[in-house]
């Protein structure tokens, strides 16, 4: 039974799919025709998993939020963003999972977890020092990366790790960010803080390579898809950090017994795309370096929550007899070809994602029969392909499988616990205290 209102509001949009107008579209639009598919879903089963499965998972997850505030502006709004990692300690788990059911509070214990938020300026919420919000959302950026110290006893800001990925962007110019003050110059952006070159001398951030305020609105309405960019940079810049660090305190060689999962695919999208190569680049850097020491890649996996690729997942694992395709225990590995024609239409000779993605798709069904979207990174040139469905090219991908196995919650059907750990962290504005990398070094002297 719907409540009330949800009537009020359904029955409207009824009428409006039912209209001439959308009908006509319809008849004009293409419609997948079950009969002509040449691409199907094959669930096979994964590699076998490495001997010992990591026994640490750190899982990064962010939010973010806007809200009203009063500053006799009509309309004015902040954004808030907070980014959470949670450092999970599977072999408590395991512990604590032969006596079900589990003590949430014991539970509890089994996880760390550090987050650090920011406040961002919205529409009509303009800093001293400005003249437009866009100017106080810029400079807010900018200090977010300069500020956010990760560890407190490691002094490296993730400005530092920005700024080596800035170094791989192919050069180019921007559209001066002060077209509101009349400048139609196009600017370079550099690693550290510059100015503009025509009279006014106004700061550059190296921050605005990321051109997400070329999506920020600062006359009226919500900057959501702003403050969405921002968090998803500070996530993904958050994962390279750590695994920076993890390189500066010669920390590689224990990188076999750690997991990385990151809320989301692996990809970054919108004006600040171009980090998804730079990313890619420096990656494969450092999966390189893992590999000499450990013989093996690091292990890194997106998860999505939602989206086309988890509905098509849900669709194609349903059965006219009421059963399931996917076995517990199962995966599909899409490719390029699969992909454009099953789930994202696509005509085009270039690879799904190129520009956006440095991961790819893997759905996995585990042991408990939870259907997971699960991306998993392009740590070598010979991965970073959608051509090919052979799991022998990513060494890790039984182990990824297995740890899915290990990370679903009961709680939860399709979700991972510590994703949701992490998310229900972010979702609170709590500050902890940044420590991740003392909890990391803590679990791994305990080991
Ligand atoms: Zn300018």
């Amino acid at each position: 039974m719907p409540y009330e209102g949800e009537y009020a509001h359904y029955q409207p949009l009824k009428r409006i799919v039912e209209s001439e107008r959308v009908q006509q579209l319809l008849r004009r639009s293409r419609v997948l025709d079950p009969a002509t598919l040449t691409h199907h879903a094959t669930p096979k089963t994964p590699p076998v998993a490495d001997k010992t499965l990591p026994s640490l998972v750190l899982a990064i997850d962010g939010s973010n939020a806007e809200v009203d505030v009063r500053n006799g502006y009509p309309g004015a709004k902040v954004g808030y963003c907070s980014v959470a990692s949670v450092v999970l300690n599977l072999d408590e788990v395991e512990r604590l999972d032969e006596n079900r059911p589990v003590n949430p509070i014991e539970f509890r214990r089994t996880e760390d977890l550090s987050s650090d938020a920011c406040a961002l300026p919205g529409c009509n919420v303009i800093t001293r020092d400005h003249v437009a919000a866009k100017d106080s959302f810029r400079e807010a950026v900018f200090d977010l990366l300069h500020d956010a110290i990760v560890d407190e006893e490691d002094n490296t800001r993730l400005l530092a790790t920005y700024q080596a990925l800035l170094r791989y962007k192919p050069e180019g110019t921007i559209s001066c960010p002060y077209t509101h003050l009349g400048c139609e110059r196009q600017v370079s952006i550099m690693e550290h803080l510059s100015t503009c070159t025509c009279g006014r001398k106004k700061p550059l951030f190296p921050t605005d390579a990321l051109r997400i305020h070329e999506r920020f609105n600062d006359e009226s309405g919500s900057n959501g898809e702003a403050f969405g960019y921002v968090r998803g940079v500070w996530e993904h810049l958050l994962l390279i950090h750590l695994l920076r660090c993890f390189e500066q305190r010669n920390w590689f060689d224990r990188l076999g017994s750690i997991a990385f999962f990151l809320d989301g695919p692996l990809a970054v999208f919108g004006p600040p795309a171009w980090m998804s190569a730079a990313m890619k680049k420096e990656l494969q850097r450092l999966n390189a370096v893992v590999r000499e020491k450990t013989g093996n890649d690091m292990i890194i996996v997106g998860i999505e929550k939602s989206g086309n690729f988890v509905a098509h997942f849900a669709d194609i694992d349903k059965r006219d007899d009421g059963g399931q395709n996917f076995q517990p225990e199962s995966y599909f590995l899409p490719t390029d070809a699969y992909i454009k024609q099953r789930i994202i239409f696509s005509d085009s000779d270039k690879q799904y994602g190129k520009d956006t993605y440095f991961g790819r798709k893997l759905f996995y069904k585990t042991k408990s029969g939870a259907q997971i979207v699960a991306n998993i990174p392009f740590l070598s040139s010979e991965q970073d392909t959608l051509d090919s469905d052979d799991p022998s090219l990513y060494p890790r991908f039984g182990t990824i499988c297995a740890l899915l196995d290990k990370l679903v919650t009961s709680r939860f059907p399709n979700a991972l616990g510590p994703i949701v750990s992490a998310h229900a962290q972010a979702s609170i504005p709590l500050h902890l205290g940044q420590k991740v990398l003392k909890q990391l070094a803590q679990a791994l002297m305990r080991k």
